[in-house]
């Protein structure tokens, strides 16, 4: 038995392959991955056996569980047609077809879709565009960006450049990263808003902040705000505050400044509706929105930016010609697998089932652990939560990082049979802890009941440990 416990018992310690014999570059170059052997619904099961039920579909992907026939089969259909052919010069029905079900009657003004393979890839194309957009408008000057703190964006060095993880920026930042961009706060009312403050008043500060920030760097050499609906991998859930998103609209217009929302993430029909921003009021829209992750529900690598009609025909009046491209843009079986996860979540009323069992997550979250001694914050929305954990919850005061809170949650959960998205780390300087949870759309009740056994299980064990360390 004990052999057994020591087999299953990390993520970072379990010692299924020789890392000095694997010729992958494995991004850990000194702990060993675990071997995934086989994927099927809501659960994932490794060679040695283990089996955990996917509380956050790896990093928020697959969104509609693992396996699923349906999108096989169109996959497999697709092959028989065509799989590459070069979608610059070309274009195949499935991509067509694919930019129809996304935007088709769109009621928010976004007209185009570019297909690419990643959330990073999709964030390096919409800066791409939004400077080629002045470029063509006659308006060069803009060259600045404003983004947020605790946001995160992805890895390429475009996306880097706009993202504020710490840790992911350190080793480039003095030769790789973009030197024309600027942060305001996050939208994280834990820690951000005032005790005296209402929800109005936090957002009228955030906005007010936003719009110094414009004035600091000069509104007419902004290209582009950029900034995450529910803020995700850096963030651990944060949402906005009432009427953030409107003051930003307003102020993006009032400057003629393109509005650049990353969707990768929190999009996808997440949060309880297909995009985040819908949840922000009335007239919110972005000019240009980022997808990833949950687009091809990890079936095939997929990303996408969705351009507002302004954007193209900004384009349209210029060059007519967008200079970018990428030998797998659109690439056709990424496109295939793309629509029949949108066919799933339309068939299977998903996008209404993360509302809903959205409000029985936060009420199951916050009913077994939200009193507990070091769940500081429970946030998020829909099927996207993090939980933040605290030493005091009185003063808010975080663990040290030797204490490897998050570490501890992650791996209980794991050998428990349960994983979840570790959100460890320094973002801008602030030590936190948190987890992510993002589980399939279609995830059984029963399913989603073990989830929170699970977890409040295992945060159980991990309390006790804790407090035993801190006396120690
Ligand atoms: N934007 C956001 C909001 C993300 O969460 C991520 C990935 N965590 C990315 C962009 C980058 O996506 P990818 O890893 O597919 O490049």
């Amino acid at each position: 038995e004990a052999q057994e416990e020591k087999k299953i018992s990390s993520v970072n310690g379990n010692f299924d392959i020789d890392l000095d014999a694997s010729h992958v570059l494995h991004n850990s170059l000194v702990s060993i991955p675990l071997t995934v052997a086989s994927a099927s619904g809501s659960y994932v099961t490794f060679s040695n056996g283990h089996r955990v039920l996917d509380a956050c579909t790896g990093a928020a992907v697959a969104i509609i569980g693992h396996g699923d026939p349906d999108v096989q089969a169109a996959i497999q259909e697709q092959m028989t047609k065509v799989c590459y052919t070069h979608t610059v010069a070309f274009t195949t029905p499935v991509a067509e077809a694919l930019a129809n079900d996304i935007l088709e009657g769109n009621p928010h003004g976004l007209c185009r879709a570019f297909f690419v393979s990643s959330g990073s890839e999709a964030m390096d194309t919409a800066l791409k565009l939004a400077r080629q957009f002045y470029v063509e408008i006659g308006q060069p000057q803009r060259r600045s960006l404003v983004a947020r703190q605790r946001a995160y964006h992805g890895n390429t060095v475009g996306a880097l450049s706009v993202s504020s993880h710490v840790a992911r920026r350190a080793p480039f930042k003095d030769a790789l990263i973009l030197t024309n961009v600027s942060y305001v706060s996050a939208t994280y009312a834990y820690r951000g808003q005032l005790e005296e403050e209402t929800e109005e008043d936090y957002s009228a500060r955030l906005v007010k902040e936003l719009n110094e920030e414009f004035q600091a760097v000069g509104p007419t050499t902004v290209m582009a705000f950029v900034a995450e609906p529910v803020g995700g991998a850096t963030a651990g859930c944060i949402t906005a505050p009432r009427g953030y998103y409107q003051g930003v609209r307003q102020l993006c217009d009032k400057y003629g400044i393109l509005l650049i929302l990353d969707e990768v993430m929190c999009g996808s029909g997440r949060t309880g509706t297909y995009f985040a921003f819908e949840q922000e009021g009335p007239g919110v829209y972005p000019d240009l929105i980022t997808l990833g992750k949950g687009l091809g529900g990890g079936y095939a690598p997929m990303g996408a930016v969705l351009a507002h009609k302004k954007v193209i025909r900004g384009l349209q009046s210029g060059t007519s010609y967008f200079v970018h491209s990428h030998t797998y843009q659109a690439h056709a079986l990424s496109c295939a697998a793309a629509l029949a996860v949108q066919k799933v979540l339309r068939r299977d009323g998903l996008v209404a089932r993360c509302a809903t069992k959205g409000r029985w997550l936060e009420k199951a979250l916050n009913s077994t652990i939200g009193e507990c001694k070091y769940v500081g914050n429970i946030r998020g929305k829909g099927l996207f939560w993090g939980i933040e954990f605290v030493k005091d919850r009185a003063t808010k005061e975080p663990f040290e990082p030797a204490l490897r809170f998050t570490w501890r949650m992650v791996d209980e959960t794991f050998r428990r049979g349960l994983s979840i998205y570790p959100g460890a780390g320094t973002a801008d300087g602030i030590r936190g802890d948190h987890v992510l949870i993002a589980p399939p759309y279609n995830a059984s009740d029963e399913e989603f009941e073990e989830m929170i056994r699970l977890l409040s299980e295992a945060y159980g064990t991990v309390e006790r440990e804790v407090e035993l360390a801190l006396v120690a």
